[in-house]
């Protein structure tokens, strides 16, 4: 030990999985008298209160702030490598930081959760050895009296490397038996080791020819790829401007109307990564609701090893799935929201589609981030080039593109000969309605059946009827935990409620005067029967979350309409999810106005890509679709800029109104919501909340506290504090200050609280 070493002792800054906004400090583990080496990103264990922790080693340091006697020593290593890459770890303290959120949180969000408990990185397979005494005893012929020990002894003695225990499986089954015994003797012993070679542990891929790929990680596309359509001057003029960026950070909006093949560029960018060796990250809103896109990266991509990533993986297959892409194996990686995190090696491009879909936002729990967002800081990090995909943008990226911080690609056109679809406004005050359907949409969908096409109606409403009333009292079923009303379900029998899930039979008469009582309004479970009964012998096919809830329901139902088998398909945003349905000419929204008088600034935003994303839906085969939108408001600004001018026009005109506004991106939000029992506890801790600020600058504005728009769900009371800021800066200087008094309340204890950077949704 030379007396440098001596002087500068190295400490593990390490991230615990606490809600505590700090990192903890601790020497580093020893091992005969002299430190182990650590790197940030191994996982290690450590010693918190009176339990052993795994922890994320994130910096090495000479000097601790905590006081020199109070120093715990690291237990035990978990990882021989990082299990987080430098650029890694970085995203995830730079999130912390943005986000103003615990950082040992923020990193476990990045690991599957038996990783978290401390799961080796790479897969381990039982391997049975023999001893040099059992090799001994072999040799000399024993065990004389048990022929399956000596059999089993025999083919361990044999194996130079012993043997796996699936090999053992299959060759001799009953074999454990015979191994306790010889293991009792001290002639075998079993040990945990990585399997030689890459892992086999399947993550969902086909199984294609892998291990020949797996020999020749850098090579090119080994298998080929398969057919790909030629293409359109829009697709190739967008293609060429991300590959003449070369291979350095840039961000692209490629905003390509529904139908004008931006899939198509992301394959072709993809093939040229994937050519040069490099790694393929794809976001998606929803795995389960975009089967369509994968299937395509997969026909795309035969022989390539991918890893899809979402939440419908048990923990074993998500563990399964994550040393794939650690190990380098996948090549191309497909998620959901949190895969932004997936620890891809040698990233050449990252890919978001449907980058406005609020599915990106974690908008619940503790840290609530921004896929999308957070996709951009990666790619920058990394130096590699970054495609936000989408038919109709958000406000944001749109914003992003006008100040030049991303660049625009545009497809306006759809493929082929597919012609945009017409959009048309219903008055429904001049309409006489049944079951909410407009005469004039009832003779629209009998025309375009009798012309063979396919009709798609869209209501935003699952369920039979949003409420039951009855007909004498005025008594409307409310939900005992939620300020909401209970959803009628005819045909199971039952009330719902969409915002705590309780579920109760359905009452035959009024509970409070005994009177009849009918269900009031519309949902698609309703429409659907009434369409069946307007179109008698018309097939009919529905898509909502309560007859799809697995990938194979919805396979079955988009099978249907695909087939022509179902004339008819009424569904909720699930339809508008990339299915493709080349047969659908008309496209029928029933109702627009829900958006159009929200108090959330962000609901006509949500409206147009709704109507957009489900007119797109009409027409994208050879014949063009009709689309027609009921309505109470035909004058509303909004409609009317949308039909005029399409969604540009509207993004357009919305961005003015933002900024007149002030509203984001305009100016930086962040929301502390709280939760309590009660709607003082709720409403006590935000205004104490208030009254800690202080004296706040000058560019930042506290508004609120408020209770939400749905103030009590599921029997807690919630409530918002806004901060609004036009300097991004001077927001997060204030959270910097704010939150370490707001989580020294005393009534912080009391609620239930999270900040929300960015946030999404203003409830
Ligand atoms: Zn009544
Ligand atoms: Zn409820």
């Amino acid at each position: 030990v030379d007396k440098d070493a001596a002087v500068t002792t190295t400490l593990w800054r390490v991230a615990i999985d606490t809600p505590l906004r700090r990192l903890f400090d601790y020497l580093p583990l020893e091992q005969d008298g002299a430190p182990v080496p650590g790197v940030p990103g191994m996982r290690v264990r450590v010693p918190f209160g009176r339990r052993s922790v795994v922890a994320v080693i994130v910096s090495l340091e000479s000097e601790s702030t905590a006081p020199e006697g109070r120093l715990r020593r690291a237990s035990a290593m978990i990882d021989a490598q990082p299990v987080f890459d430098p650029a890694l770890l970085a995203l995830l303290t730079w999130a912390a930081d943005y986000y103003h959120h615990a950082p040992g949180e923020v990193i476990a969000a990045a690991l599957p959760r038996l990783a978290r408990e401390g799961a080796p990185r790479t897969a381990l397979t039982e391997w049975w050895l023999a001893t040099a005494a059992g090799r001994a005893q072999h040799a000399a012929g024993e065990p004389r009296r048990a022929p399956r020990q000596r059999e089993l002894l025999g083919r361990l003695a044999a194996a130079a490397t012993g043997c796996a225990a699936t090999e053992l499986d299959a060759a001799s089954p009953g074999w454990r038996e015979a191994a306790r015994a010889l293991a009792g003797r001290g002639w075998a012993l079993a040990q945990q080791q990585p399997e030689p070679g890459m892992t086999a542990a399947a993550a969902p891929t086909d199984a294609g020819p892998d291990a020949g790929l797996a020999a020749t990680p850098a090579g090119p596309l080994a298998g080929g790829v398969g057919p790909a359509p030629e293409l359109a001057a829009q697709q190739q003029s967008a293609v060429d401007a991300v590959v003449a960026a070369g291979d350095r950070f840039h961000a692209w909006l490629l905003h390509g109307i529904t139908g004008s093949g931006k899939t198509e560029v992301y394959l072709r960018l993809a093939q040229r990564q994937l050519e040069r060796g490099r790694r393929v990250l794809v976001l998606v809103p929803e795995i389960g609701l975009t089967p369509q896109l994968v299937a395509r990266f997969a026909a795309r991509f035969p022989t390539v090893p991918r890893a899809v990533l979402h939440s419908g993986l048990t923990d074993t297959q998500r563990l399964a799935a994550w040393r794939e892409v650690i190990d380098g194996h996948a090549r191309l990686v497909l998620g959901t929201r949190s895969a932004v995190f997936a620890p891809v090696p040698d990233l050449g491009l990252i890919v978001v589609d449907e980058e406005h879909d609020a599915s990106f936002k974690q908008h619940d729990g503790g840290f609530r981030y921004s896929a999308r967002d957070l996709a951009v800081v990666r790619a920058q990090a990394l130096g590699v080039p970054v495609v936000l995909g989408s038919a109709t943008p958000s406000l944001e990226s749109l914003h992003n593109a006008l100040a030049g911080r991303y660049t625009r690609l545009s497809l306006p056109r759809r493929a082929a000969h597919a012609q945009p679809p017409r959009l048309r406004l219903i008055d429904l005050r001049g309409e006489s309605v049944h079951a909410g359907l407009s005469s004039t949409a009832v003779g629209a969908i009998e025309r375009h059946l009798a012309d063979a096409g396919q009709v798609l109606v869209y209501i935003n409403r699952r369920g039979y009827a949003p409420t039951l009333a009855c007909t004498a009292c005025g008594w409307v079923a409310p939900c005992a935990d939620c300020d909401a009303r209970m959803t009628v379900h005819l045909s199971a029998g039952r009330l719902r409620c969409h915002h705590c899930g309780a579920d109760r039979p359905l009452p035959n008469q009024c509970p409070q005067c005994g009177y009849a009582v009918r269900p009031v309004g519309q949902g698609t479970e309703r429409v659907e029967a009434s369409l069946a009964e307007t179109f008698a012998g018309v097939p009919i096919a529905r898509l909502d979350r309560d007859v799809v809830r697995h990938a194979a329901e919805l396979e079955a139902v988009v099978d249907r309409v695909a087939s022509g088998a179902a004339r008819i398909l009424v569904g909720t945003q699930m339809v508008t999810k990339g299915h493709d349905f080349p047969n659908v000419t008309l496209v029928v929204v029933l109702n627009a106005d829900h958006g159009l008088f929200s108090t959330d600034f962000r609901a006509a935003e949500r409206l147009a890509q709704t109507i957009v994303q489900v007119a797109g839906r009409a027409g994208r085969g050879d014949r063009p679709g009709e689309v027609l939108i009921q309505t109470e408001y035909p004058e509303h600004p909004l409609l009317a800029g949308l039909l005029a001018e399409g969604f540009d026009g509207f993004a357009e005109r919305a961005l003015e109104e933002r900024r007149s506004a002030g509203w984001p991106p305009f100016s930086r939000l962040a929301a502390l919501r709280a939760s309590a029992t009660t709607a003082e506890a709720t409403l006590e801790f935000l205004a104490a909340a208030r009254r800690a600020a202080g004296h706040v600058p000058a560019a930042l504005r506290l508004l609120g506290p408020a209770p939400a728009a749905l103030a009590r769900r599921a029997g807690r009371h919630h409530a918002q504090l806004l901060v609004e800021s036009t300097e991004r800066a001077v927001l997060h200087r204030f959270l910097d200050r704010w939150l370490p008094t707001v989580e020294a309340l005393p009534e912080a204890r009391r609620t239930r609280w999270a900040l929300d950077v960015d946030p999404l949704e203003l409830f």
